[in-house]
């Protein structure tokens, strides 16, 4: 069995005690790979590397760090391939939608090295004899943790930032897909100078709360669910004060005004819940809130359309969605799909596992469409991060609004309407970080993506996301006599 190891201070190393978790391949149920399991000495060991790297990365001439980003950029291009395959066996989705994640993270990286002449202070008029100017400078030790959904996109495009701006860097990917991580680690100890870029794997109770403890780590990000964001919002907070960005869940809705053209509605809500992935993505959106004069006839193409959805293993052309990643997951969608249906909603297709055929060893759950689901019920308030749509009518623009920002979660909406007015109303009104009209699921890069309430603090994909990882820093001269 494959045993791929950490990136440590430029060295790959399994863990301190030899521990390892196992990797399954969701579409089949093989084991791929162990895994290290870092242990605490073992993060010690990285925030240590990056602390003693991060001087010279931060005097560094921006041209180097930009151009060290760019040759990482032009070596994960050249291993896409591959990359994109171990992502596919690892998390179950398809391996085209792997392939074009590799893409973004290469984009990424590229766009980050781009900005690094960004990072500038401003000067303020002060009295004669005076100079006064800020300074954008890094905090020192990042410390990164990513989920399981997008793994080597968020494992390469979220250290870009932070490296760009000067940072170390000691990220932590899922326990459940860390095989691409590690391969990213393995290229990286060629491009970049050790103890910039460190890679630790393991669990998150284990190696990713010993980073979060870490005293010397003073900044953390992170990308998950919002329960664990909140655990280390908390558990940060007793150690020391530190600035924590979180990219967290969502539970987005789409809303279909009558006006919309109905076929293009449909297709969007299919595309927007992104069943592509199993559902399992962030701005997903998971909640389709429609107008009643258009409700059955909306309904009726929409469980026609998610009916003809076939998963399939990961490398077949013709499936429309993958496995999902683990079986804790899994049984997280399948009962899911028990409470909807105890809640009284009605489930119009879809929700099952696949258990026969060549499927029958994986983790696949046929693309699930609820309809007539109480706004106030779980189903509607809880995000499920898997392929479950829930179907709900309104009868006015008051009440879809309200309908649509009644859960705690604001990551993104969307609204369709060829009225100029609702559609300005609902961007303007919308609890959400992110807000298409006409629209569904694109990331125009270089716009801040982030979320409000429970869906996160900061933004990310832009040049904010640059600048969240630099701390201003003014200085004051008196020149004059
Ligand atoms: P998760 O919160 O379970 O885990 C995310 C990461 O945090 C993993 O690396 C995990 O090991 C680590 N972790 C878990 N508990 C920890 C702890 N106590 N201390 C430190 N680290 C810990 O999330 P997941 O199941 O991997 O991913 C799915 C979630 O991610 C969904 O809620 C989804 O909406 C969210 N997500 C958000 C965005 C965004 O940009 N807003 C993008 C992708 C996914």
């Amino acid at each position: 069995m494959r045993r791929p190891e950490m990136l440590i201070g430029g060295t790959l190393r399994p863990a301190s005690d030899g521990g390892v978790l196992e990797t399954p391949n969701p579409s089949t149920g093989q084991v791929l790979a162990a895994i290290p399991e870092a242990t605490a000495a073992d993060v010690d060991d990285a925030v240590a590397a990056a602390g003693a790297a991060f001087p010279g990365w931060r005097r560094a001439a921006p041209a180097v760090r930009s151009q060290a980003l760019t040759t990482l950029a032009d070596v994960i291009e050249r291993h896409a391939d591959e990359l994109a395959r171990l992502d596919a066996d690892d998390n179950g989705s398809l391996l085209r939608e792997m392939r074009r994640d590799v893409d973004m993270a290469v984009f990424y990286l590229r766009y980050y090295a781009g900005l690094v002449l960004q990072l500038h202070g401003d000067t303020v008029p002060s009295e004669p004899g005076t100079l006064t100017y800020s300074l954008r400078r890094p905090y020192g030790v990042v410390g990164r943790l990513i989920p399981f959904n997008h793994p080597l996109m968020f494992a390469a495009s979220k250290i870009a930032a932070p490296l760009a701006a000067g940072n170390a860097v000691v990220i932590k990917p899922s326990e459940h897909t860390s095989l691409s991580a590690l391969r990213l680690g393995e290229l990286a100890a060629d491009v970049l100078p050790p103890g910039v870029l460190n890679i630790v794997t393991g669990t998150g109770a284990g190696s990713g709360d010993a980073l979060v403890a870490h005293p010397d780590v003073r900044r953390l990000a992170f990308t998950g669910s919002a329960a664990t964001g909140r655990a280390i919002q908390r558990r940060a907070a007793e150690v020391g004060v530190k600035t924590v960005t979180l990219e967290l869940g969502g539970k987005n809705p789409l809303v279909v005004f009558p006006d919309a053209d109905l076929d293009t509605a449909v297709a969007a809500s299919v595309r927007g819940m992104n069943f592509t992935w199993q559902g399992q993505s962030c701005g997903s959106l998971s909640r389709v809130v429609v107008h009643r004069d258009i409700h059955a006839a909306f309904v009726e193409r929409l469980v026609e359309t998610v009916s003809a959805l076939r998963p399939g293993l990961p490398d077949d052309p013709g499936a429309d969605t993958g496995a999902i990643v683990n079986t804790g997951q899994l049984e997280k969608v399948l009962g899911y799909v028990r409470l909807g249906q105890d809640e009284g909603a009605r489930l119009c297709t879809g929700g099952d596992r696949v258990t026969d055929g060549a499927l029958a060893d994986g983790l696949f759950v046929r693309p699930a469409v609820f309809d007539r689901v109480d706004p106030r019920s779980r189903l509607a308030q809880e995000e499920i991060f898997g392929p479950v749509l829930a179907v709900m009518p309104f009868a006015d623009a008051d009440e879809a609004l309200e309908i649509a920002n009644g859960t705690s979660l604001g990551l993104t909406a969307s609204v369709f309407t060829r009225d100029l007015g609702t559609a300005h109303r609902f961007a303007e009104d919308l609890e959400a970080g992110y807000v298409w009209v006409n629209e569904v699921g694109r990331h125009v890069p270089g716009t801040p993506f982030g979320g409000v309430k429970d869906s996160g603090i900061g933004r990310e994909e832009d040049l904010d996301e640059l600048f969240s990882y630099t701390q201003l820093k003014n200085v004051h001269i008196n020149y004059g006599r």
